[in-house]
Parts: C-alpha cells; structure tokens; sequence
C-alpha cells in the first residue's frame, strides 16, 4: 500500500518490445494510475507518451463482456461446446491442417503456451501462427541461419556502453521510444555516435551523426559493401573468423559482387559510414521493421550479422546486432513456439528427436512433425477453402494484414470462425460466428518476454470485468472439451508457466538456447513476486549474453557467414504505379488503435490518417497540404490526407498503418500492400508497395 491506501501493483507496458515496467494503482471505480517503475532494468522509471496514457485506456466503454454466438449472447458453456465440437467435427472430417490459430504478440507466454500446445501436440497441425509474423520473422530466420538459434546475442545496457550505434530499418525515437531516452542519455554523457540509415528522414535522426537515405530495399548492397570494405582495409578479426565461423570466402566474394551506388548514396557519406564501422569496436547495430517487413528481410539481417561475426563484435559489452521487436511479447511467442515453423523451446519442428522430445514430455497423442501455414499463406488458404475452422485471438487481421480487403474476405468466407477479445468492435470480430471475451491489460496475469530478454510480470490490477477470462484458461478449457483432460487441466498461469520452464530444461538438454530451467520450480509464491529476469536462467547461468565466447548453436558450434545477394523489391514501379509507398508506426498510437485510440490525448499527435510526401511529388501531382489524396496499389484504395514534407524522399511517401474501418473508413492501409512473403521467413513486404497517386475531390 502506497501512502494513499491504494495497492500498488508492479507490471509491464503492453506495447512495444521494450517492455517498460510500470506501477498501477486501481482508483477504487475500474480506472488505473499509471507510472514508470524505478526498478525495473528496461526503463529504470521512465515511460512514453504511450505508457503514460496507459491509465486512460482501461474502462468498460467498448469492453466485450459475455460470449456470442452469431451476434446474440451466451454463456460460456454454451459457447466452448460449440467451438469445441466445431473443431473436432472439422479435424475428424477434414484432418488437423483444416483448422488454425492466428494469434498475438500481446498474448502472454502462458496463453501462448497453451494454445501452441493445443494445436501441435494434441490437434496435430503446426497451423498456428501469429502477427509478430508481421514484425519480427526475418530476424528469426536470419538468427537461425546464422547462429544455428533464434538467439537475441546482447542486452539493452549494450546501447549505452557502444560508442557507436547503427540505425538500420529502425525509427526508434518512435518506436522504441524509451529505448531512444537511454540512446539519447548515454549519448549526451559520452559522446556516441549514431548513424541512421532509413529512406525517411524520421525522428530518430535528431541524434544522428549521420543519415544514410538509402533507397528503399538496398540495404543488402550497403553491408555488403561494408562486408568488402572491411576485408579490404584489415577491419576483421582474423582469429574469430578461423575460429568460431564458417562460410568467410563465399561470403567475401558474394559481397565483393554488390556495388553500394545502387543504394544511390553520395561515395562520401557510405565511405564515412564504413570508416566509422570500421575504427569503432564497440558498435552496436539496432534493426527493426525497416530491415524485417521485405521479401529480402532474412538476407538483410544476415548481410547485418555477417558484418559483427567478421569483427568479432558480438556478444561482448556495448557489441553486437540487435534486433528490436515491435511487440510486447513477440519473444515470449518465439520462446514457445507460437510460430507455424517453430516448436516449442526454440526446438525445431524439423528435427524427429525434437519433436520426440515434446511429445513425450507433452504425452501428447501425436505432434506436428512439418511447418504450418504462416500467415499470409494461412489467409491464403481460408480464402480457398482449405481452412475451415479458424480461431483468431487477440489482434485485428482484417486490418493489419497485407492485401488487408482479401483477408477480410476470407475471413467472412470461413465455415467457422472464433475471435476471443476485449473488444467486439474491430473489423474483425465483426465478422466472427463466436466471439468470447479475453481480459484485457490491467486484467491479465502471466508473463512476457523483451526484446534483452527479460522476462516480466504482467500482473492484475483491475478484476475481470463481465465474463471475461484469461486467454490461456479459454485455450485449456477448449482443449479439455476436445477430449484432453488431463493435458489442459491448468488452475493458474503459475502452473503453465513451471511447465514451460521445464519444457525449456528439455531443450537445454538438447543445447538449445532457450533454458529457464531454473524456474521451472518455482513456488506460486515467488511467482507472483518474480523480478524482471533475462533468461538463460539455468544452475550455472543467468542472464547475460551469447556468443562473446564464439561458441554457437550449429551443429559444429561455429557461426554461419553467409553470401547473400542484393535484390530489389518484389513490385516494380511502372507508368501506372510510380510511386513506391512506405508504411509504418506513428508515435502515439499503436497497431489498429484498439487501446490507444481510446486516449484523447493520444489522438492529439497525429489526429487521421495522413499520406506523408516530398514538395516534389506534392508539386508534381498538384496536391497542397491537407489537400486529400487517393492512393491506389493493384489491390485497393485509400484516402488519406496530405502532409507535404521534405522527410518523404522523393518517389516514396509514407502513410501509418493504424487506422481501420471504424476510425477512418477509406484509410486501411494495409489493404494497399500486396501479400508478397520473404521466401525464408514468410514475413511480408509492407514498405514497398507500388501506388498511384491522385488529387481526391471529396463533393
Ligand atoms: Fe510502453 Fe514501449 Fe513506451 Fe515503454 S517504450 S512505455 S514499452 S510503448
């Protein structure tokens, strides 16, 4: 109890991957005061506008509070019958990869547990996958390719301990921003040097030494080049490579092949750019949507990785690339296993002694043994029929997903679908034949992993309100009426989370990365009162880094350079289709605005949706600020107001991705981008999509 007489409550901000400790305190009448935590290592007390206005986005106002079955409420017994028997006349009629789950990043590791071990252990489909497929998916295949794991190598105090850091794909002023405050901090106390190389000019380059606006899609020819560059000028380190790598000629010669002009960059600025990479050991590499979100992603990060295994910064203090996730626990789904190619405990659904491993540690009936549908794949076959029972949980595809108007279509198509939330008011719970009531933030209680690794507690301030339940406890709860009793009889998220981290000791065991086997025992007690802990969290081993000792998850422990090659964008621009359209985050709002659009405050940054575009184009196309334009791509139109800016590089605006069917009817962006997948990673090209555009006349 606080000086006031209210409870306060230690949680963590349920936006971006930084993962912010926050303390909340219930006023007494269902609203929440919101505050940084001092002590939590993320944010050390500090918070965004995002996590600031936390507190006026709890209430009842659009809340779902009883479950619904086509549109007409009921209860819970009800409603799980019939998605139970649904699923399993589907799976017995059709077979397990006729069913899937399309999850979220904003699932706790507890709900995310539950429901990938309904579907690969006792359903039998590995068709679950998740919108972090959106935001993070090429890292985790570049991760693997390279380290042989989906491993994060660094820390977040790697930031502050660099003296120069490289921005690649990432506004992290926005994005990131709490992350940005200690990159800002560490740079006024010792004189870091930034270097961000995005198309845009955004934020983050208020504390660049150097922008590097390259053109959209050549960041492979740019670290190729750097690759070159620092063989030909003595930058690497001869003895990591002989010792701790392989793949160095192929790689050295596949780099030597790209030439960095294509970037369209002046000779001087790329120069400066690899004479700082090259002259500072201590460099950090921050990557993010700008690098993932390609049909090229996964070669980006390796063309990234290639450049700190050839140096030898990896893993050490204030070295090493680092991958920053869009979502609060997009690394708690990779942990397990939420993803359609992906086991749990970073084990591998290719590997036979894998899935041995956890079916028997499961005693599950059967397991997936091959990669399910990944999302826009998933989308895909719901639209040709060949889903027939889907469960979406937790996120708004009918707006977040590329060829946005198709997915909806496939959605209202679908034979059976089921959407839990806490709300039955975005586009896509519209169109449910079930709709069951989630708890929301504030509610919820579980955990979730950072983008350092962390684990934090998400902890309940705020009781359930109506009939809502946890995600984990609807999954079981499923999962018990389709015949597995025993397999889902969870009481608490304690439970699921000791057999998590013992699942994780299997896996360690089996030299994975990912071992929190040391809270595996972990009393209900010391659950509730668990600390923000990065994992590896073994007998020998907590927290830390990976990989400063050259040693790696491949088979012969060493890290895998690898020869990747400069391509362009999968969509061409043409005479009918000019302009190449960029998409991405504001700073104020988050994903389709189902939390954050509830914040007055919020809406002040940025109130609509808005098409961001260079005087040129403006002058060119004859639009005037706040003029309306009509953007058009192969696949659909918007409507969007013009922000002329000189931040827009000439060719290629940019327009924010939040904005949905409820709040801004013409201007669902994703409904423009084509649903073109990096072949590795089956992560989508959302910013480089062809457009035209037009003066909209709205009489
Ligand atoms: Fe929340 Fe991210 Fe802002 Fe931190 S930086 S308060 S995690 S949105």
């Amino acid at each position: 109890m606080d000086g006031a007489g209210l409870a306060q409550v230690r949680s963590t901000c349920p936006y971006c991957g930084v993962g912010c400790g926050v303390t909340l305190r219930a006023d007494g009448a269902g609203g929440l005061t919101v505050e940084g935590d001092p002590d939590h290592p993320a944010n050390q007390g500090r918070l965004c506008s995002k996590g600031f206005a936390l507190g006026e986005t709890v209430g009842l106002g659009e809340r779902l509070l009883a479950p619904r079955v086509n549109g007409t409420e009921t209860g819970w017994h009800e409603a799980l019958d019939l998605v139970a028997r649904r699923f399993a006349d589907t799976i017995a009629e059709h077979g397990p990869d006729s069913v899937a789950f399309y999850v979220s990043g904003q699932l706790l590791t507890e709900d995310y547990y539950v429901a990938n071990k309904l579907m690969k252990g006792f359903i039998g489909s590995a068709n679950i996958d998740t919108n972090s497929r959106l935001c993070m998916a090429s890292t985790v295949a570049g991760h693997r390719r390279a380290f042989g794991s989906d491993t994060v190598p660094g820390t977040y105090d790697d930031l502050e301990q660099a003296d120069l850091v490289v921005l690649t794909g990432s506004n992290l002023a926005w994005c990131h921003p709490v992350l940005y405050q200690r990159l800002a901090a560490a740079r006024a106390a010792r004189g870091t040097k930034i270097v961000v190389i995005d198309p845009r000019r955004t934020a983050t380059c208020d504390i660049a030494d150097l922008h590097l606006a390259l053109k959209p899609g050549t960041d492979v020819a740019l670290f190729n080049g750097l690759f070159a560059y620092l063989r030909e000028n003595g930058a690497l380190d001869e003895a990591f490579i002989l010792n701790h790598t392989t793949g160095f000629d192929d790689t050295f010669t596949r780099a030597s092949a790209d030439d960095p002009e294509i970037t369209g960059l002046d000779r001087r600025d790329i120069t400066r750019f690899y004479q700082m990479f090259a002259a500072t050991e201590r460099t950090v590499t921050v990557f993010s949507q700008g690098v993932n979100q390609s049909t090229r992603g996964t070669d980006k990060v390796n063309a990234i990785l290639n450049c700190h295994l050839a140096t030898g910064r990896i893993g050490k203090p204030g070295m090493g690339p680092f991958s920053v996730t869009g979502q609060p626990n997009a690394m708690g789904g990779r942990e397990t296993g939420g993803l359609a190619n992906m086991l749990a405990a970073h084990l591998d659904l290719e590997s036979a002694e894998h899935c041995a491993a956890v079916q028997s540690f499961w005693a599950s009936p059967r397991i997936a043994e091959r990669p399910g549908l990944r999302a826009v794949d998933m989308f895909r076959a719901i639209g040709e029929g060949r889903i027939k029972a889907l469960w979406i949980a937790c996120t708004n595809p009918a707006v977040s997903m590329p060829d946005a108007d198709a997915v909806r279509a496939a959605i209202r198509a679908c034979p059976f679908t089921v959407v839990s939330d806490i709300t039955p008011e975005t586009d896509t719970a519209r169109l449910a034949d079930v709709l069951l009531p989630a708890t929301g933030w504030g509610e919820k209680d579980g955990t979730v992993t950072n983008s350092d690794r962390t684990i934090s507690r998400q902890r309940p301030a705020l009781a359930a309100p109506g009939l809502a339940r946890h995600d984990w406890a609807i999954f079981a709860d499923v999962g018990r009426r389709m015949g597995w009793t025993d397999a889902f009889d969870y009481r608490s998220p304690t439970e699921i989370f000791r057999e998590h981290a013992a699942l994780s000791g299997i896996a360690g065991r089996l030299g994975r990365d990912f071992d929190i086997s040391g809270l595996a025992d972990l009393s209900d007690a010391d659950y509730e009162t668990l600390a923000p802990t990065r994992w590896p969290v073994t007998a020998t081993r907590s927290g830390g880094r990976f990989f400063g000792d050259g040693r790696f998850f491949t088979p012969d422990g060493r890290a895998r350079l690898l020869p990747v090659r400069q391509k362009a964008p999968a969509a061409a621009r043409s005479p009918k289709y000019p302009y190449r359209l960029n998409t991405g985050r504001t700073r104020d709002q988050w994903h389709t605005m189902t939390r954050t659009g509830l914040a007055p405050r919020l809406s002040r940054h940025l109130a609509e949706p808005f098409l961001q575009i260079h005087p040129e184009d403006a002058a060119a196309l004859g639009l005037a600020p706040a003029d309306l334009a009509r953007v058009k791509s192969p696949l659909g139109t918007a409507i969007l107001r013009v922000l002329v800016s000189e931040d827009a590089p000439i060719g290629t605006p940019f327009a924010p991705m939040h904005w949905t069917g409820e709040t801004a009817p013409a201007a669902r962006v994703d409904a423009l981008v084509a649903p073109a997948n990096d072949p590795v990673s089956g992560q989508p090209e959302s910013k480089a999509s062809v457009v035209a555009i037009e003066r909209y006349d709205a009489g």
